[in-house]
């Protein structure tokens, strides 16, 4: 969260994923040059939910920034399930096609299991949200290729701040396919030593308090509080949540806080899973917004670079 009145270091992921992007642009632009043609990727978008729409623009705008060819695919809510299958094969097949993400959340007229049979469609090569089974499966025997980018971008944030992970107590808060495992898996081969609590955990606090890094992927605005947190830890908070209620956001930052205006002018507030009185406590912080999320993005472009430069080494068209 952004109002952190502690002490805690703030570990300012904005401006690690803008040092990453103006890293790729050169390596965009030889990439170009030795292959013919820029990194392709293809966003595909299904529905008229407004906060994928959001992000989806957001990758659009920045991939096209760091020079790569990209193409985003809006469908209406109303698209059957077999007419994405069918684009997702379509683009498999493209040559000029490196990477492929589909947003989720897929519409819930499609069904239950539709974003797994989707996501399983897609080709594991230009898998660059990392979530196809057979990159999970390379993940967990540490010979990953294409991470899923939410976690890659917080072990890169943990680099850039010189966060020690080899040997230290992680805990991870949350086992969902896309943040929560892949990032115990991530902390794991970098040596850290990993617990994953989850909803039928037995005594979370006890657990979170071991961590020397604990990272909140819950879904659960202000979860983390400051009994939960060892002195001087390092807390990363995954959470996006859009809270409503003024008073929430008031007994949360305070009542003169920027927080609270910025609540009263759009009527809503984006905060993450930590509670802000964690500042108080923490030895370093990310926070909501301007942390893990912009992270997400530039991981996102990197694993396309890295998923065009694969592919023409291997010569192949997936
Ligand atoms: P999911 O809902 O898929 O998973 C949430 C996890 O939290 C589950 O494993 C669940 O446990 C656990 N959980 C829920 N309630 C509790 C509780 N009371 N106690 C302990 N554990 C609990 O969410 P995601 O992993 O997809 O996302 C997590 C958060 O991260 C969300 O706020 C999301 O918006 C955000 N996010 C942010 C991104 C970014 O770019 N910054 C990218 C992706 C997500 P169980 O498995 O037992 O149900």
């Amino acid at each position: 969260m952004t109002d952190q009145p502690g002490a805690a270091r703030r570990l300012d992921g904005a401006a690690v994923a803008a040092a990453i992007r103006e890293e790729l642009k050169p390596a965009v632009a030889a990439f170009a040059s030795k292959a013919g043609r820029p990194p392709g990727l293809a966003l595909v978008l299904v529905g008229d939910d407004p906060a994928s729409a959001i992000y989806v623009r957001s990758k659009e705008t920045s991939a096209a920034d760091s020079g790569i060819a990209v193409r985003a695919h809006r469908l209406p809510s109303t698209t059957p399930l077999a007419d994405v299958l069918a684009l997702v094969e379509r683009l498999n097949a493209d040559g000029s096609v490196d990477g492929i993400l589909v947003q989720d959340p897929l519409p819930a007229a499609m069904g239950t299991g539709a974003s797994t049979r989707v996501f399983d469609a897609i080709a594991p090569g230009k898998d660059v949200d990392g979530f196809h089974p057979e990159n999970a499966g390379r993940l967990a025997q540490g010979r990953v290729t294409l991470a899923p980018c939410t976690p890659a971008g917080v072990i890169e944030l943990l680099r850039r701040s010189d966060i020690r992970m080899r040997g230290a107590e992680a805990v991870v808060i949350g086992r969902s396919d896309i943040v929560g495992k892949p990032m115990a898996m991530l902390l794991l081969s970098e040596d850290a030593t990993v617990t994953i609590c989850h909803s039928r955990t037995a005594d979370l606090a006890a657990h979170a308090r071991r961590a020397d890094i604990l990272v909140a992927a819950v879904g659960r605005p202000a979860f983390v509080i400051p009994d939960m947190v060892k002195p001087g830890a390092t807390v990363i908070d995954v959470g996006i949540n859009r809270v409503t209620e003024r008073a929430r956001i008031e007994e949360w930052f305070g009542s003169g806080s920027a927080r609270l205006a910025g609540f009263d002018q759009r009527g809503s507030a984006v905060v993450g899973d930590v509670h802000p009185a964690v500042a108080q406590v923490a030895g370093a912080l990310t926070p909501v917004p301007g942390g893990v999320g912009p992270l997400t993005i530039a991981m996102l472009l990197r694993n396309t670079l890295r998923a065009a430069e694969l592919r023409r080494q291997r010569g192949s068209n997936s």
